[in-house]
This record gives C-alpha cells, sequence and structure tokens, in this order.
C-alpha cells in the first residue's frame, strides 16, 4: 500500500510499558488504539511480559510488549500520536523519570533511521541495553534486525541479562 503522494510506509517498532492501574489492561488497551492510528497499521505484536521494575524503589512490576507498527507517519508526528495515547490512558508527567506510569510508549525504532531531536531520538537510546524491550521484540522481530548504531537484536540479546522477565 503506498500513500496518496506515493511514500512508501516505514517498519516502527513501539514500545509499551504500565505498572499502574490494571497494566495487563493498559497494555492491550493501548495494543487497540494503535491498531486504529490513523496513517498506520498493526503487523505485530509480542506476548505481554511481567518485569521487575526500573527506577525508584517501592514501584510494582511493570507489563511490558513491542509492537510492530507499519507507517506512513513522520517521526515526529507518530512520537505525537503515542503520546496523545499515553494521555488518553491517564499518563500525568510529573518531570520524574521512570517513575509509576499507566502507560508509556516508546518509539524504539523508526525503520534504520537515527535522529537527535531534542524530543526524540532514535534508536530509543536505552533499548540496547534493556531486557524488558529487548525479549518482547525478539517475539516479533528476526536476530538480524539492525539496530542502527547498537549491532543486531540477536547481538544485544546475548548481551542483556533477561532474570525476573516472564511471558503472562
Ligand atoms: P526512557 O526514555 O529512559 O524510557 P521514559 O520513557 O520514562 O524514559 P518519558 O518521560 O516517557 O521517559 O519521556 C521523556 C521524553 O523523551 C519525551 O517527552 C520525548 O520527547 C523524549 N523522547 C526522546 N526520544 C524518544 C523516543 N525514542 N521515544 C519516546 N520518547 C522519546
Ligand atoms: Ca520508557
Ligand atoms: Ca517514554
Amino acid at each position: 500500500m503506498q500513500s496518496e503522494d506515493g511514500a512508501l510506509p516505514v517498519r516502527s517498532f513501539i514500545g509499551l510499558g504500565s505498572n499502574l492501574d490494571r497494566p495487563a489492561h493498559q497494555v492491550r488497551t493501548a495494543l487497540t488504539a494503535l491498531e486504529g492510528l490513523p496513517g498506520c497499521r498493526l503487523l505485530r505484536q509480542s506476548r505481554l511480559y511481567r518485569t521487575p521494575p526500573l527506577g525508584p524503589p517501592g514501584q510494582s512490576d511493570y507489563v511490558n510488549a513491542v509492537a510492530l507498527l507499519e507507517t506512513w507517519l513522520a517521526p515526529l508526528e507518530l512520537l505525537d500520536r503515542l503520546q496523545e495515547i499515553e494521555w488518553r490512558q491517564g499518563r500525568i508527567r510529573n518531570g520524574g523519570h521512570w517513575g509509576p506510569r499507566t502507560l508509556d510508549l516508546d518509539l524504539l525504532l523508526y525503520g534504520e533511521q537515527r535522529l537527535a531531536d531534542p524530543r526524540l531520538c532514535l534508536p530509543h537510546p536505552q533499548l540496547r541495553y534493556r531486557a524488558f524491550v529487548l525479549v518482547p521484540l525478539a517475539d516479533i522481530a528476526e536476530g538480524d534486525l539492525p539496530i542502527p548504531g547498537a549491532g543486531r537484536l540477536d547481538e544485544l540479546l546475548r548481551g542483556c541479562d533477561p532474570a525476573g522477565i516472564e511471558a503472562l
């Protein structure tokens, strides 16, 4: 399929996470929202995983997943749409990093594009280090998936620690 101006779509991986207010339900609701995004098609979704929290102590476990979209949106437009979904699902940005949240949608990869915009870094800078992203990503991507600037998915998986991560 092509857009009206003939542009070809880009494959983009989105990381989903929640650790508040019925996390698995939040992630499933967000997957449905991704499915309905204009200018995008949801091609694949990983299993949902329960994962130990990162960041401030005392948080409850997260539920994480990864989705693959085919998109005709530009990277920053796609980020805007993802942030709208976060807002709709009650995300409160209080300035604190890595605090509890009803929904976090990270743009992990946008094709093989690299970008260092104040609002958007591509690939997501932490992708390469995070087992809770790499494990669900491996559900829906081949091992030779290139992560620009970081190598291939299978190499990164070998270097990460999947302790405590379990499929729901
Ligand atoms: P982390 O990015 O380490 O996973 P976080 O998801 O908790 O942390 P947020 O508070 O959700 O961080 O996002 C902070 C800002 O990061 C967003 O407002 C957004 O502009 C910016 N950002 C930069 N690169 C990306 C990306 N690849 N995907 C999503 N947001 C990004
Ligand atoms: Ca995040
Ligand atoms: Ca985020």
